[in-house]
């Protein structure tokens, strides 16, 4: 199967109760050769309407956080955890997630991202459910926002939901300076040519779990990376969370 097909199947889904009050079945877009794939959770009224991804309020605050971040969001795929609008902006209900998600699945495994960015609740339980990561309570689930996992070789970066601003505009700062990790994922770490990290890693001595967390991934939290930034000294053996292991160096 091609995403075409995919997409036709998506349009002409009636396999739950959401395509009795919507208009579209809204389809994934994007960068079909995309690195970093958003997965929001469900359209709203405008994308229902219009038939695209993220025309309406939350897609004027996705723009601006990507202007912001420096990404152009055609170098982007975007799709939704569920694929018709929810009626009156309700949560999904489990069972809608149950029998839509196969067309997220289907997408993942054909666009085949780099890093899965999960927008908000409900799109960040499904995939950390998915890869098998343990869900954070609702008390600490915000502190997961802008923050880089590894799991079944993807990288996961949950952030918050673009409508979260609409609700909450207190908290728009934060979400720029989560987003604008967006930008950092997009490079590999200036410094990864020459370090040591690289050179452990090639001889088999460094787990690559630390390589794609931090010199292909987010680099800027790497204290290797902000040590060398400040001109510090820093021994060939510590690692990109500053902890230090001299069995690499035996
Ligand atoms: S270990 Fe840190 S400094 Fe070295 S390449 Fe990786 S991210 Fe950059």
């Amino acid at each position: 199967m091609n995403i075409e097909d995919l997409n036709k199947q998506i349009r002409q889904c009636h396999k739950c109760r959401l395509s009795e009050t919507r208009k579209n079945a809204i389809c994934g877009e994007g960068n079909l050769n995309a690195k970093i794939m958003l997965i929001a959770q469900a359209p709203g009224e405008n994308e229902d309407r219009e038939g695209k991804m993220f025309i309406g309020p939350s897609g004027k605050v996705l723009d601006e956080l990507l202007k912001l971040s420096g990404i152009d969001r055609n170098d982007l795929y975007m799709t939704n955890l569920v694929k018709c609008m929810l009626p009156k902006y309700r949560k999904p209900k489990q069972d809608e997630i149950d029998v839509c998600s196969s067309y997220l699945d289907k997408e993942i495994e054909l666009i085949n991202p780099e890093v899965l960015v999960p927008l908000g609740r409900y799109a960040t339980d499904y995939i950390f459910e998915k890869y098998s990561l343990p869900i954070p309570s609702k008390q600490e689930f915000h502190l997961i926002y802008g923050k880089l996992f590894w799991a079944n070789n993807v990288k996961i970066m949950p952030l918050q939901h673009p409508a979260a601003a609409l609700y909450n505009p207190g908290i728009k700062d934060e979400m720029v300076k989560s987003y604008h990790k967006l930008k950092i994922l997009s490079n590999n770490c200036k410094w990864f040519p020459t370090c040591p990290m690289r050179r452990f890693y090639e001889r088999g001595k460094l787990d690559r779990r630390w390589i794609e967390l931090y010199c292909k991934g987010d680099w800027e939290s790497c204290i290797r990376y902000q040590m060398e930034e400040r001109g510090e000294f820093h021994p060939d053996w510590m690692l990109p969370d500053g902890s230090l292991d001299k069995r690499l160096i035996g």
